[in-house]
């Protein structure tokens, strides 16, 4: 079927910056993402500013956030506009984990399932991050997790308790 007239599915996507003007960068994603025209941005999260995990020491803060997306495009061909926005940024994959001006995640895609290495939906560490559940937990509190069962809130109030 057509791309245009295949039916939109809910997703849900994570965007951190570190590096350069990262509130810019993560609107400029957010821009490009609207500007596709398989894609509607139906909600974004407020801004959170987040200390880093992992990576090399001393790198700076992030700025995560999290957003709806209703996309008519495959999980494949989403995360292929993600990485492509990621580079038009100036994404460089450098230092894994290191700072980046933009890393656009997918974190659940409607129902869809998938365990390939470069591309793993429901996201493997969306329930281990607070930098991820806390602006997913604002826009999408509802939204059962399609393998864990149990809503956003609910994983992110597990998440508090146990820290
Ligand atoms: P990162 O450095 O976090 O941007 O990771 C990028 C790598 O993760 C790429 O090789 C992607 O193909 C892979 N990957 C696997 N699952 C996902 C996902 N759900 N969203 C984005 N990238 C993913």
């Amino acid at each position: 079927m057509v791309n245009g007239r295949r039916k939109k599915k809910n997703a849900y996507i994570a965007l951190g910056s570190n590096l350069g003007r990262r509130e810019r960068n993560i609107s400029a994603a957010l821009n490009a993402l609207e500007t596709t025209k398989e894609i509607d941005v139906a909600k974004v999260s407020s801004l959170f500013e987040t200390e880093p995990v992992g990576g090399p020491d001393d790198q700076p803060r992030f700025i995560n956030a999290a957003a709806h997306l209703r996309t008519s495009l495959s999980p494949e061909r989403l995360l292929a506009v993600c990485q492509q926005i990621e580079s038009s940024l100036g994404r460089k994959r450098e230092v894994p984990w290191g700072p980046r001006s933009i890393d656009l995640d997918i974190l659940v895609f409607a129902d869809e399932i998938r365990s390939d290495p470069e591309l793993m939906i429901p996201h493997p560490l969306l329930h281990e991050r607070r930098f991820v559940l806390e602006p997913l937990a604002e826009i999408a509190p509802d939204l059962v997790h399609p393998t864990l069962d149990q809503t956003i809130q609910q994983l992110y109030d597990a998440l508090l308790a146990a820290s």
